[in-house]
């Protein structure tokens, strides 16, 4: 595809934004695997304080992908005021995954040329050729396309992101408010128990958190576009996975997600746990218009 091409359907191929993005997503993604494998080779104590505070913080972050990046800022499945987005923006932030402007580009142009050469993650298709192997194209798809693909125009595709001054100032302070999300859990380990605390805080419910996060949702990308059930409407190679579901807080119900995007809570509703917390917000009225 020449650049002329590419730039028609909102794709940036060559020049400075490119160079930034595979920068920034090289650091986003090697950042806190390498520091966990790091931390753990040289024999990080793993404490009960630390497994605790892994599982709140994976459920906040877990929240900041899958409710906030992709149900409210991608598709806008439901309406809530600007104290909510604020903390969905900084929860998206802390599952390191790259600004809201961008992630949202992303995933826009990835539902609209699901599985076909245009789609910036497809496990079968990478630089508009088929993958020489399933292995590759799961690479690809995973993270590979993170620190080698193309940018998708956040102009094009995320005009109302930039728009907005909540999202737009989140997409801005990206950097700030992921490193903070990603040791604040080392600060309530200092506060607990001194040095050793805030050590196995930061490794546990700090990097192994987010890479978790990380990992379950790039997995959807990649696995989730080719192990599992694909709904019999299903117009691209989408999947159900009820293990993805269960890790990623019902994220992995994705031929489910792909027939009805816009919806605010997937099928079947017993494993979307994210589903499950926007009723309760609604029920609560800290949110209203959930599409169902
Ligand atoms: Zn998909
Ligand atoms: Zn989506």
């Amino acid at each position: 595809m020449t650049s002329a091409s590419a730039s028609s359907v909102g794709i940036i191929d060559s020049g400075p934004a490119v160079v930034s993005k595979r920068l920034q997503n090289s650091i986003t993604v090697g950042v806190p695997s390498i520091a966990l494998i790091g931390s753990v080779a040289v024999g990080v104590e793993f404490t009960p304080l630390a497994a605790l505070l892994g599982v709140v913080f994976f459920l906040f972050s877990g929240v900041g992908a899958g409710i906030g990046l992709h149900r409210y800022f991608t598709h806008h499945a439901f309406v809530c005021g600007p104290t909510l987005r604020a903390v969905l923006a900084i929860l998206g932030g802390s599952a390191w995954q790259g600004p809201i402007s961008q992630w949202v580009a992303d995933h826009r142009r990835h539902h609209r040329f699901a599985d076909t050469p245009l789609d910036p993650h497809s496990p079968h298709w990478r630089n508009e050729e088929p993958p020489k192997s399933v292995v590759g194209g799961l690479i690809h798809a995973h993270l590979g396309w993170m620190v080698l693909g193309d940018v998708s125009d956040p102009t094009r595709y995320a005009a109302d992101i930039i728009n907005d001054p909540i999202s737009n100032w989140a997409s801005r302070l990206y950097w700030p408010i992921a490193v903070v999300t990603l040791i604040f859990p080392a600060g309530l380990g200092a506060m607990v128990g001194g040095q050793t605390e805030a050590l196995s805080c930061l490794v546990f419910a700090g990097f192994a958190r987010v890479a978790a996060v990380q990992h379950f949702t790039w997995a959807i990308a990649s696995a989730g576009h080719r192990f599992g059930e694909k709904l019999p409407e299903g117009k691209d190679e989408s999947r159900n996975s009820k293990i993805l579901a269960v890790l990623l807080l019902g994220e992995g119900l994705h031929s489910y997600h792909h027939c009805n995007p816009g919806l605010g809570v997937n099928q079947p509703e017993a494993l979307d746990l994210s589903g499950k917390i926007l009723k309760a917000f609604e029920r609560r009225q800290w949110i209203s218009d959930l599409r169902q």
